[in-house]
């Protein structure tokens, strides 16, 4: 596969052992162009960047290399690991964002994506749950990729996890009340065996998880509101794990 280099500053000094590397993380470059954002990931001033970055034509550029760890995950959580820049690889993809004009991702970025995924899986055996988006390790802080990315299309070519609900069975349940308590439990057990770091603290909490998780595997209605579909979901996914 074809890269194209650009070298970012922004990583550790001290490499890392390639026995660390357990998780993709994908993002979405917020930015309003592509320009902006190669700008961006390598200023030293910006102290962010990705080990990829794929522009909406599929080119892929290599900013740090896999034995660097970048800067791209901040505070985050999933499963046992914590701050994971140390343990993952970050892609990042052109889009404007929420912010600027969010877009659907196009076919040939997509492409791209696949196949860095495939290669990476292979090289450091990723397992399919720690495939994952900003959101889910960042819940509190961050929304990327966003419910445009295609969690389901990537599951298909095996990157990634997906529930296998029929759409038609599941759509009885959007909106649907919970037992409070008692299915809220349940839900976020199901969600820390996916991988989702999540302790009852603050409603406020609840509320970002929930969006996380929703953006992920039911983004036809986004509102931090826990329903039975949301339940349904986890539960199915728990199962397959
Ligand atoms: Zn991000």
């Amino acid at each position: 596969m074809q890269e194209y280099s650009i070298y970012s500053p922004n990583f550790n000094r001290k490499k890392r052992s390639i026995n660390s590397i357990k998780i993709i993380t994908i993002h979405y470059t917020g930015m309003q162009s592509e320009r902006e954002s190669i700008i961006r990931l390598c200023n030293p001033k910006s102290k962010v960047s990705s080990h990829f970055l794929i522009n909406q034509n599929g080119k892929v550029y290599r900013l740090v290399q896999d034995n660097q760890i970048a800067w791209h995950a901040g505070k985050s959580c999933w499963g046992n690991y914590k701050n994971l820049n140390k343990n993952s690889i970050g892609i990042e993809l052109v889009n404007k964002g929420h912010q600027f004009g969010y877009t659907h991702f196009r076919k040939k970025q997509l492409l791209s994506l696949i196949k860095i995924c495939k290669i990476l899986i292979k090289r450091y055996k990723i397992k399919k749950k720690n495939i994952v988006g900003h959101s889910d390790i960042a819940p509190l802080r961050k929304i990327d990729p966003g419910e445009k990315f295609p969690w389901k299309y990537l599951a298909k070519k095996k990157i990634g996890i997906w529930h296998d609900c029929k759409p038609n069975f599941l759509r009885k349940f959007r909106k649907s009340k919970i037992f409070k308590k008692h299915d809220e439990v349940k839900f976020f057990k199901n969600l820390n065996n996916i991988g989702y770091c999540f302790s009852f603290k603050k409603k406020f909490f609840l509320t970002k998880t929930v969006k996380a998780f929703q953006r992920h595997y039911r983004k036809e209605l986004i509102n931090g509101l826990l329903d039975k579909e949301c339940l349904i979901i986890a539960q199915n996914l728990t199962n397959k794990l």
